[in-house]
C-alpha cells in the first residue's frame, strides 16, 4: 500500500510551515516487489546505485536488485564487507563516496543504521536523491536529515539528505534478529525522556516547541508502548507498529529540523557509550540497546527529584563550587583519553560559566513548581518500566552489555559532556547532584535484572 506522505505544508504553533521532503512511505506486506512501480510514480528513470553491506545486501538488496532490474531500471550495487563491524567511520564514508563520485544516478540504501548514515550523507555530499529500504526495525533513522558519523574516534552529527521515499516490506522486516527489535523498542521507549528534555530545555534555555513534531514523537512512542506484546511476540502487527513509529520518530525529527523530539540524555549516554567501546577495541553494540539502558538510566534520575526541594537550592555556593572545580579539564582528558580534545570541541563552555550557572540556578529554583516538577511529574515510575520490559522479555541490563559499575558511573557522569544540550544529566550536574545519583543509579540498574 503506498502511502502519500500527508505531512507537507502544515502550519504548527512553532510558526513553521513544515515542508517534509520524503514523497513516500510504503510500509507493509511486498513493499519491496512493488518498488519498481514506486520509482516510476516518483518520475525516477535513472540508474539506481544500491548501497548495502553483506547481511543487508542478503536481507533486501538482492531482492531490491532483481525487482529494479526486471522493471528495466539500470543498476549498480556496492556491497560493503560486514566483518567484523561495519562502522559508519572514514573508511567506509570514503568507499560510499567515491562509489558514489564515479557513478551517476538515484542511490538506494538496503539496511538500517550505519548503511543509511553512510548514503543520506553521501546523498547529501553529491547532490543526489536517495531511497531507503528498512531492513530491521531497530532504530528511527529511517526518515532522517542526520548522519551520525565517527570521525578520529569521536560521533558526530553531520547534515545528510533526507530520503525521497522510504520502502519497508514487513515480510523482509519480520525476519530480522530479535536484538534489533528488542533495540528499536528501546529507541521508541527512549522519547519518554527525550520529550522530557526537549521540556526542560524550553523552561531553562528559551528553544522553541514545535507541537506537530512533538506530537508525532509521542503519538508513536504510544503506540508502541500500547504494542508491547505483539512487539515482544515479533508478530506483523507488532512490527508494522513498531516500523511505522520508527519512521514517523524520525519524521518528528524532520519536521522540528532538529532532534529533540527523539533524542535527549539517553541518546548522549549511548553516544559516549559507543565511543568508550570502539576506542577500547570492544564489541560493538546495537544503538537502541545503549540507548535502551540509557532511558532506564535518565528516567531513574527524573524520579530522583520528584521530591526535591527548590529551597535547598543555594545558587551562590552552587557557582562557586563550580568556579572552583579546576580539575574539570583534567578530568576530562583523564574520561575521555585519546578523544578528549574532540569531545571538548563540541561543549559548550557556557555550561561552564558560574555566573551563567548562578543565574540558571535562581531560574530553576524560580520555575520549579510552574514549569520544572510538572516535566518531572510526567515521566513515568523506573519500577513500571522495568517491569514492561521484564515482560517483554527484553533485557538492557548493564551486565549484558559488559559493562562494570565503575564504568556505569563514570558514563552517567561524564556523557552530558558529548553535546552541548540542556537534559535531565545538565539538570543533576546544575543542582550538584549528578555525582550523587549517578552513583546511586549504577548500583540500582546492577541490582534490577
Ligand atoms: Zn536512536
Ligand atoms: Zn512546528
Amino acid at each position: 500500500m503506498i502511502k502519500e506522505t500527508m505531512y507537507n505544508a502544515q502550519i504548527c504553533s512553532c510558526g513553521i510551515k513544515h515542508d517534509i521532503p520524503v514523497k513516500a512511505i510504503d510500509l507493509g506486506e511486498g513493499a519491496l516487489d512493488r518498488m519498481a512501480e514506486l520509482l516510476s510514480d516518483l518520475k525516477i528513470s535513472e540508474k539506481v546505485l544500491i548501497v548495502a553491506d553483506t547481511n543487508t545486501w542478503e536481507a533486501a538488496g538482492r531482492q531490491a536488485e532483481d525487482v529494479l532490474v526486471r522493471g528495466g531500471f539500470d543498476v549498480l550495487s556496492l556491497i560493503l564487507n560486514r566483518e567484523p563491524h561495519l562502522r559508519p567511520d572514514e573508511e567506509a564514508t570514503e568507499k560510499v563516496l567515491a562509489f558514489v563520485g564515479e557513478n551517476q544516478g538515484i542511490l538506494l540504501a538496503a539496511g538500517s543504521g550505519t548503511i543509511n548514515d553512510l548514503v543520506r550523507y553521501a546523498a547529501n555530499a553529491h547532490d543526489r536523491q536517495y531511497i531507503s529500504v528498512a531492513t530491521a526495525p531497530s532504530m528511527d533513522g529511517y526518515a532522517s536529515v542526520i548522519s551520525a558519523l565517527t570521525v578520529n574516534g569521536v560521533k558526530k552529527t553531520f547534515y545528510g539528505k533526507p530520503p525521497l521515499a522510504i520502502i519497508a516490506d514487513t515480510g523482509v522486516i519480520a525476519k530480522a534478529p530479535r536484538r534489533m527489535v528488542m533495540a528499536g523498542f528501546a529507541d521508541m521507549l527512549a522519547k519518554i525522556v527525550s520529550i522530557a528534555d526537549w521540556r526542560l530545555g524550553i523552561a531553562l534555555m528559551n528553544e522553541q516547541w514545535c507541537s506537530v513534531a512533538a506530537s508525532m514523537s509521542i503519538e508513536a512512542r504510544e503506540k508502541v508502548l500500547k504494542n508491547t506484546e505483539n512487539i515482544s511476540n515479533a508478530d506483523k502487527n507488532g512490527i508494522h507498529a513498531l516500523t511505522e513509529a520508527l519512521v514517523n520518530s524520525g519524521m518528528a525529527i524532520i519536521m522540528a529540523g532538529h532532534t529533540r523530539p527523539a533524542s535527549g540524555a539517553e541518546h548522549h549516554f549511548a553516544h559516549y557509550l559507543e565511543m568508550k567501546l570502539a576506542m577500547e577495541g570492544r564489541p560493538e553494540i546495537l544503538h537502541g540497546i545503549k540507548v535502551g539502558l540509557g532511558t532506564l538510566c535518565s528516567i531513574a534520575f527524573y524520579n530522583a527529584l520528584s521530591s526535591f526541594d527548590p529551597d535547598s537550592i543555594d545558587p551562590t555556593s552552587l557557582s562557586e563550587q563550580l568556579a572552583d572545580d579546576k580539575n574539570w579539564e583534567q578530568n576530562m582528558h583523564r574520561v575521555f583519553g585519546a578523544i578528549a580534545d574532540e569531545v571538548l570541541g563540541e561543549t559548550d563552555i557556557q555550561y561552564r560559566n558560574s555566573l551563567v550557572l548562578k543565574e540558571r540556578l535562581e531560574e530553576i529554583k524560580q520555575k520549579w513548581y510552574s514549569d520544572i516538577k510538572p516535566i518531572i511529574d510526567d515521566v513515568p515510575r523506573i519500577e513500571d518500566m522495568l517491569n514492561l520490559i521484564d515482560s517483554a522479555g527484553f533485557n538492557y541490563s548493564p551486565e549484558s552489555l559488559g559493562l562494570t559499575i565503575e564504568e556505569m558511573n563514570t558514563v552517567l557522569t561524564y556523557a552530558m559532556e558529548v553535546r552541548p544540550r540542556y537534559t535531565i544529566l545538565r539538570l543533576m550536574s546544575d543542582l550538584g547532584l549528578l555525582e550523587k545519583y549517578a552513583a546511586e543509579i549504577s548500583c540500582r540498574m546492577f541490582a534490577s535484572k
